[in-house]
């Protein structure tokens, strides 16, 4: 199970080799084996602990630094930096599959590969990289994504926290809220503006260990469910960090932003299907084993119909899903509208 790099290398097969969602009969060898890792792993490993992380709030440390070893924290990232070196096809799967045994671990995958790694594997220099990213790929430490702010989520040019450069550093001051992983990461990427006339043109990002001086959490938010995960404020007052800290260039912020919530948004869309699968799971096996007027309610032609709709509608949610996996996986546009960058 610990050995997916090593059993790609002896499959010896090209991970590029579906490239065409229209010559995609079936899934190639090395996604079939990843989607099946992953699925022996969510049986044996999170679905029979899934619901006690929720209940209790447990971070799924140990599992999260098994699925490190296994380079599914790190899917995208290139082999010498440490990670998986697959696509976001396989990326998909592994999300899916993770995400049917246990949403809250799935969240954390997703938060590490696409809204912290992400945008550094984008936009960072070779030493960034080095040291923002390779540290990230093994599960022992995961990163978060702030962005978010009391006062703006959807509207996220309208950041209020600030970056004003002091000498050789960026001092930050504001709050970010609603930050996944932020009791557990070890740095965050933050969104912060260094000149506000310029509206959203003047937000940058800025990398940040956690923890750091200047840098605090709030309390842990009270969730519906993915409660395994911990949501909270990042509060920043006279937060300071090098010059070298920012990523990619001065203004380009908004752009990485949103660049990054295009293609965090597949990896979320796999998470919700395999919620989905596991809830389709769950009720047919109910409709199996419950017995109403002498015979298992899955007999019956009402409760057949509801099944039937729910697993046609998980079926086209997974093939949406790998479209637009394989198609960001042939650099080609996968977003409905197209970002104006
Ligand atoms: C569990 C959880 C985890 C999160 N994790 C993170 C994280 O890791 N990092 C991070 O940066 N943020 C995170 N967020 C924040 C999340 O991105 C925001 O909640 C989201 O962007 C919505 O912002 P808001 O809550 O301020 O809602 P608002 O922007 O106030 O929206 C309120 C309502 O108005 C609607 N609305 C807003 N604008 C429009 C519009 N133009 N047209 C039509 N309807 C509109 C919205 O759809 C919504 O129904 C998280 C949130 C939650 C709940």
């Amino acid at each position: 199970m610990a050995a997916l790099f090593k059993a790609r290398r002896a499959l010896g097969l090209c991970l590029g080799g579906c490239r065409s969602f229209t010559q995609l009969a079936e899934l190639p060898d090395t996604h079939q084996l990843l989607r099946q890792t992953c699925r022996d792993f969510a049986d044996k490993e999170l679905t029979p602990i899934a619901s006690k992380l929720d209940r209790e709030h447990l971070f799924p440390t140990k599992q999260v630094q098994e699925l490190g070893a296994m380079g599914v924290m790190a899917m995208e990232v290139p082999e010498e930096l440490g990670g998986a070196g697959m696509d976001y096809l396989a990326y998909s799967l592994a999300m899916e599959e993770i995400s049917r045994g246990c949403a809250s671990t799935g969240c954390v995958v997703s938060v590490n590969n696409s809204l912290y790694i992400g945008p550094i594997l984008k936009n960072g220099t070779e030493e960034q990289m080095k040291e923002w990213i390779t540290p990230f790929t093994t599960g022992e430490k995961v990163g978060c994504f702030a962005l978010s702010e009391p006062g703006n989520g959807s509207d996220a040019g309208a950041a209020s926290t600030t970056a004003r450069q002091e000498g050789d550093e960026w001092v930050l001051n504001g709050t970010k809220a609603w930050i996944t992983n932020s009791w557990d990461a070890s740095a965050t990427v933050v969104f912060a503006t260094t000149d506000k006339k310029l509206k959203h043109k003047g937000i940058s990002a800025f990398l940040v260990p956690m923890p750091h001086p200047g840098l605090s959490l709030g309390k842990k938010e009270d969730k519906l469910g993915i409660r395994a995960t911990s949501t909270a404020n990042i509060i920043l007052e006279d937060c300071r960090i090098p010059l070298g800290n920012m990523l990619g260039p001065r203004g380009a912020g908004f752009k990485i932003a949103m660049q990054t919530l295009d293609s965090g948004r597949i990896g979320i869309a796999a998470q919700a299907l395999g919620i989905a699968q596991a809830s389709l799971d769950c009720a047919a096996d109910y409709a199996l084993k419950r017995t109403a007027f002498g015979a298992p309610i899955g007999k019956m032609q009402a409760v057949q119909f509801k099944l039937a709709d729910m697993n046609m509608a998980v079926e086209s949610a997974r093939l949406l899903t790998w479209k637009a996996a394989l198609l960001r996986d042939s650099k080609k546009p996968f977003i409905k509208v197209h970002n104006p960058f």
